[in-house]
């Protein structure tokens, strides 16, 4: 309503829309009183539950199956969207006694399945900090000082990787992501420079049908996702075998980059996996990289599991020859004990994101280049993202680089210990010497009946496998190398104990005893 004496606009609300008004404002995190004392009630009661999650259990699952969890679910929560209000106390007392309650305790130290972490309690204090600001990393004017941090972030990490000043990144979802982005832009730098041509502008051209990707055949699977999702197909991944230790066998990758020119064939891109998701193990990278630099092929790092080894003085001689990629991917939420999700890629040379750049008027229009306020999005394939970048940086200041690298090595030590614990029992056979926390390995009772067998061999781990999840004192990861299934236990955990170990493997020994007995 237009005040006519002073022609100024005074706002009038209608009792009804002031009433609602003052209910929504209860229900948002601002400076009024009622605000601040539902947000932390509603905190509070978070924590509350949480914190009875970890102090009432000391089994890494409940055991629940599947169709009694969906029962229970169904009988506590009748509807998803109720129509209307439940208290927060209600509501998260039934969470605690449902999908807290039976989900996976990834702290519990016999948790031991995958490159899964148990997330540093700082890093959790930082995500309440980053939900509540919740600042999105793809403008200026959604994040700024955000954008300034993972801006910083990703230099630090640049000079920890590269050796070249016009190195760059982004923060990414993770392993998934990086992976992905490293091959786009290995495609698009390709096809611009072997056939003048642009894939962001043109899509692929003709010869597309002959690119070929390059890893190990221990390389993750996301290579061959990336192959098709890039329009490639998985035919266009070649994965090299690897040798004793599941590393690239270099050998074999002359044989084949041979015979792709005799082919003529269009070797892109070769993928070295630092840290493969079984075994841990590194490739050959500098061998890795004089290939890659002699046939012009984009040099990928996959370090989502190994790129960690950087901060341990003792175990980053590991990674050498990684500064010779072109691009690297490093998850935060594996050995950097980082809650889900957050990952990097870095990139040699900044130019290289040129080749995806798209300028979205309402985002990051061109005439903003020139303020030189940086656009995030500009290098990533996300739009909306999370500041992830805060919960890292205050995981190193709390914990600092020698907490860090002691985590490390006491879990690369850890699981060297537990394979020499394997090696020596009769009934075990280990796989793998450990290169880094992940040892493999199955259950063998030594000049026992069937013990050559090898279908019963693999039913019987499988089956053992089961057993203990299902008592849920230990969740162990399963895997298959050639025909056989073996057992893997990841050790990134430095909660856990060579007595934990023993433990689990006395459990594994009287699981089968009890397996062998039942017939
Ligand atoms: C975990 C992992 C990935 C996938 O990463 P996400 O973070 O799960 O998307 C890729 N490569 C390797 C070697 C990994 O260990």
């Amino acid at each position: 309503m237009v005040n006519y004496q002073t022609g100024i606009l005074e706002p009038v609300m209608p009792q009804q829309e002031e009433i609602m008004k003052n209910h929504f404002d209860r229900l948002f995190l601002h400076s009024k009183e009622e605000s601040t004392e539902y947000y932390t009630h509603a905190m509070r009661w978070a924590q509350d539950v949480l914190g009875q999650q970890f102090s009432s259990n000391n089994k890494p699952y409940s055991g629940l199956p599947y169709e009694e969890f969906t029962k229970l679910f169904d009988r506590t929560f009748q509807e998803i969207l109720p129509e209307d209000e439940t208290s927060i106390e209600t509501l998260f007392k039934n969470i605690g006694n449902t999908i807290l309650k039976h989900s996976i305790i990834v702290s519990n130290p016999t948790c031991l399945a995958h490159l899964h972490c148990p997330p540093l309690s700082v890093a959790l204090a930082a995500e309440v900090l980053i939900s509540g600001t919740n600042q999105s990393m793809d403008s200026w004017d959604q994040s700024a000082s955000a954008t300034v941090l993972e801006s910083k972030i990703v230099h630090w990490l640049n000079n920890l990787f590269f050796s070249s000043k016009q190195a760059d990144g982004v923060f990414t979802s993770g392993g998934t992501q990086s992976n992905f982005m490293g091959l786009l832009l290995a495609r698009d730098r390709y096809l611009k420079k072997q056939f003048n041509w642009e894939a962001k502008k043109d899509g692929l051209p003709s010869e597309a049908s002959k690119l070929r990707i390059l890893c190990s055949k221990e390389a993750h699977f996301t290579v061959r996702q990336s192959a098709f999702l890039l329009g490639l197909g998985e035919q266009a991944v070649i994965p090299i075998e690897t040798d004793s230790e599941h590393r690239m066998c270099v050998n074999r990758l002359d044989r084949c980059l041979n015979e792709l020119s005799k082919e003529g064939l269009l070797p892109f891109a070769l993928v070295a996996t630092a840290g493969t998701t079984d075994f841990g193990s590194i490739d050959p990278l500098v061998e890795l990289a004089t290939r890659a630099n002699h046939y012009q092929m984009w040099f990928h790092v996959d370090a989502a599991y190994g790129g960690a080894l950087m901060l341990s003085e003792r175990y980053k001689n590991k990674l050498t020859g990684i500064d010779f990629a072109d691009s690297i991917t490093i998850d935060f939420h594996k050995l950097f004990y980082q809650p889900i999700s957050c990952g990097a890629f870095l990139v040699k040379d900044r130019t290289d994101f040129d080749l995806i750049k798209l300028n979205a008027d309402y985002l990051n229009p061109e005439e903003d280049e020139e303020t030189g306020n940086p656009n995030l999005v500009t290098k990533s394939i996300q739009t909306t993202r999370r500041f992830d970048a805060l919960k890292l940086f205050v995981s190193f200041h709390a914990l600092g680089r020698k907490t860090y690298a002691d985590m490390i090595d006491y879990t690369i030590n850890l699981a060297q210990k537990t394979a020499t614990l394997i090696e020596k029992d009769p009934d075990f056979e280990l796989v793998n010497q450990p290169e880094m926390n992940a040892v493999v390995f199955r259950y063998r009772p030594d000049g026992k009946a069937h013990s050559n067998d090898s279908e019963w061999l693999n039913k019987l781990n499988q089956l053992i496998r089961r057993k203990l999840l299902e008592k849920g004192h230990t969740v162990l990861a399963r895997t298959r190398v050639n025909k056989f299934v073996y057992l893997k236990l990841t050790l990134l955990n430095p909660r856990t104990s060579i007595k934990d170990i023993q433990s689990i493997l006395n459990e594994i020994k009287q699981e089968a005893r009890k397996i062998r007995e039942d017939g």
